[in-house]
Order: structure tokens, then C-alpha cells, then sequence
């Protein structure tokens, strides 16, 4: 299959492309606000079964339905969620899945087999011209190989995809870098994935959030994962990755005595570092990640940090940070691209 790439210069015309091919149960990349998304009809079970066989998931992991308008996604629940409506106006559109039971019209595979649903509406406008021109709710997981990291870009995209699908959108580099904040209604409110819009964020709303255990630390023997793709192996370059946590000047000096020993056995580490600790690192070879002032700014680049040094380096040290605001979406990618191999100072 040839894989063609547009940009969305014109949204509409790249909207219309996109969607005669979602309409025909074929698959589109597209850009949002988070990460690259790989979108089905999201009321087509054969087209949402391409998804699975294009980036090699495992079919227990379910997906979220992306909706262009706050009310279509209030079909796609058996009844209206608690909660819902303030977190909608407050969050909608933007990086925050709302999960509830579903209704008869949601296919098994998008769920799958849960009697849970989850759905967004992305603030983006290419993304929500193409939902809204397929006119159907887009099922969409991040448009990665299963396992890798996430795409931020196109080109990304291109590398996981090419040959597997028959459309990339191409909108630039993505707003906040990290997917949507995950969080289920269905019961206690609780974040199941941290995201953009924080605890601290959703507290303000709803008074008491929980946090699923898994978002820190791996899945003990026989727990179950809150949500099913908190269990897989995610976002892992080919590289080891190996995470540092504490201050600035600490951490570096740990990450550099680590960066030492690995140099000295040959091997070719990198470090992935934040402004406030490279000047403690001399001449060890280093990428930037952005600001620990600014979590923010450390999520936006982690995924294509991850891509761009797999070519380069066949050890990431990363400067871990702390947990409040977006450092828990951050801490809970980087300990998962690192497999949990995690020092604290
Ligand atoms: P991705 O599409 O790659 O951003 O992954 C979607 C995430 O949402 C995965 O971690 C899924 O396990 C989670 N998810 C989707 N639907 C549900 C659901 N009904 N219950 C719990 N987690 C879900
Ligand atoms: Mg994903």
C-alpha cells in the first residue's frame, strides 16, 4: 500500500480527502492537540480491527472515540456521566477522555468487550473537520507501532506507518506532546492516564480525584490495570533508558558518573536533560528536554527526544522530576519508556 502525506494548510479540503477514505473502512493519521491519531470509524467494527493489525496492538486494549461536537458524544453512553457536563464546558475541547458505560451502538472492538466507553474532542481543527466530514465518531489510538513512542509529527507517523495505511495528515508538531488525560467516571472519578489537564486541574471541578496506582509504579503480580494499556510495555526506544530523579544539580551529578561508566564500556550514551542542570554536565553529550519551571515543556519534547536519539545513542540517562501538575504526566511516560529502571535521590 502507498502511503500518501498531505498537510492541512486547507483543512478542509485534506478533511474531505480523509474522509471518503473513513467512510470507505480504510485508515487516516491525523494530527491533535496531543499526539498523532490512527483513525477508524468508530462505528464500524471491521474498520476498528484494521487499527489493531496496523500498529500490531493487542486487542484487549481498547480506544477512545473522537467526537467533533460535545453533544455526539453523549449518545455513545448508556446515560449521561456524572460529572460530565461542567468537566465539558470547563475541558471541551481539549486533552481530557471521559469514560462511562457505553451505549448499544459502540462496536466490541473499540471498547474491548468493556462495558466502559471513552471519548474526546480534540482541540484541533484539522482533526475536527475530519471527524465532522466523516460524520461519524473517529476511534483513534496514537498512530505509533505498538510499544514505541508516541508521534508528534508527520514524519513520525511515516516511520511507524509507511506502506501499512493510505493517508497521513500532516498538521506540524503537536501541541502538548503527551495523549489525553484519561480519566473514568464510572465510579469514583479517578485518573486512569495523566494528561495536560491535572489532578490539581480536575480536583477544582470534582472536589476528590483518585489516581490509578499504576500511573508511577508497574503492575504488582495478579493486579488488574485499571485501564488495559497501563499493563503493555510503552513508549520504549530501542535504547535503554535509565531515569534519575532529584534536584537539578544532584541529578546531573549522578547522571554523569552513570554516563562515565557506560563511556567507559563502549557504550553510547546521551543524556536527556532540563535547562536547569546542563551546566553540570561539562562536555558529556546531552539533548535538551526544556524546563523543570515548565513540565509542560519537557512533555512536549519527550516522545521525538526518544526517536530523534534511538539513531544516536544506545543509552538515554533522563533527569526525572517531581509529580505536581504536568511532572505526573511527564513521570509517567519517561518510567514507562525506562521500564521502571528508575533511581531516586
Ligand atoms: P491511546 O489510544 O494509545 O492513547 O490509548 C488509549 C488509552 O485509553 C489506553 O491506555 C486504553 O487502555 C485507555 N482506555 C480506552 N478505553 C478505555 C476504557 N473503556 N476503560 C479503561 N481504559 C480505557
Ligand atoms: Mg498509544
Amino acid at each position: 500500500m502507498i502511503t500518501s502525506v498531505i498537510k492541512t494548510t486547507d483543512p478542509t479540503q485534506a478533511a474531505t480527502q480523509g474522509a471518503a477514505i473513513l467512510r470507505a473502512g480504510e485508515l487516516v493519521a491525523f494530527p491533535t492537540e496531543t499526539v498523532y491519531g490512527l483513525g477508524a470509524n468508530g462505528l464500524d467494527g471491521q474498520a476498528v480491527d484494521r487499527i489493531f493489525v496496523a500498529k500490531g496492538r493487542p486487542n484487549d486494549n481498547p480506544l477512545i472515540l473522537h467526537v467533533a461536537e460535545k453533544v455526539d458524544a453523549f449518545r455513545l453512553w448508556a446515560t449521561e456521566p456524572p460529572h460530565a457536563r461542567a468537566l465539558m464546558d470547563t475541558f471541551w475541547p481539549g486533552p481530557l477522555t471521559l469514560i462511562y458505560y457505553r451505549s448499544a451502538i459502540v462496536p466490541d472492538q473499540v471498547t474491548a468487550g468493556l462495558d466502559t466507553v471513552a471519548v474526546r474532542m480534540p482541540d484541533n481543527a484539522a482533526a475536527r473537520a475530519l471527524i465532522a466530514a466523516a460524520g461519524v465518531p473517529v476511534a483513534a489510538p496514537s498512530a505509533n507501532l505498538s510499544g514505541k513512542p508516541s508521534p508528534t509529527t508527520a514524519e513520525h507517523v511515516l516511520q511507524d506507518m509507511d506502506g501499512r495505511i493510505p493517508l497521513i495528515l500532516d498538521g506540524g508538531p503537536c501541541r502538548y506532546g503527551v495523549e489525553s488525560t484519561v480519566l473514568s467516571l464510572a465510579g469514583t472519578p479517578t485518573i486512569l492516564r495523566p494528561g495536560a489537564v491535572t489532578k490539581e486541574m480536575l480536583a477544582a471541578i470534582l472536589g476528590e480525584v483518585a489516581l490509578a496506582p499504576s500511573i508511577l509504579a508497574p503492575l504488582s503480580a495478579g493486579e488488574k490495570a485499571a485501564s488495559p494499556g497501563m499493563k503493555y510495555k510503552h513508549y520504549a526506544p530501542n535504547a535503554q533508558v535509565l531515569v534519575v530523579v532529584g534536584e537539578a544539580e544532584p541529578a546531573a551529578r549522578r547522571l554523569s558518573a552513570l554516563y562515565d561508566e557506560f563511556a567507559a564500556q563502549g557504550r553510547r550514551p546521551c543524556i536527556a536533560a532540563t535547562a536547569e542542570a546542563l551546566p553540570f554536565y561539562g562536555r558529556r553529550r546531552t539533548a535538551l528536554l526544556g524546563t523543570r519551571r515548565d513540565p509542560t515543556t519537557l512533555c512536549s519534547r519527550l516522545f521525538a527526544l526518544l526517536r530523534e536519539l534511538d539513531t544516536e545513542a544506545d543509552v538515554i540517562l533522563a533527569e526525572g522530576i517531581g509529580t505536581e501538575g504536568t511532572g505526573l504526566a511527564f513521570m509517567n511516560r519517561l518510567l514507562r519508556s525506562a521500564g521502571f529502571r528508575v533511581e531516586y535521590l
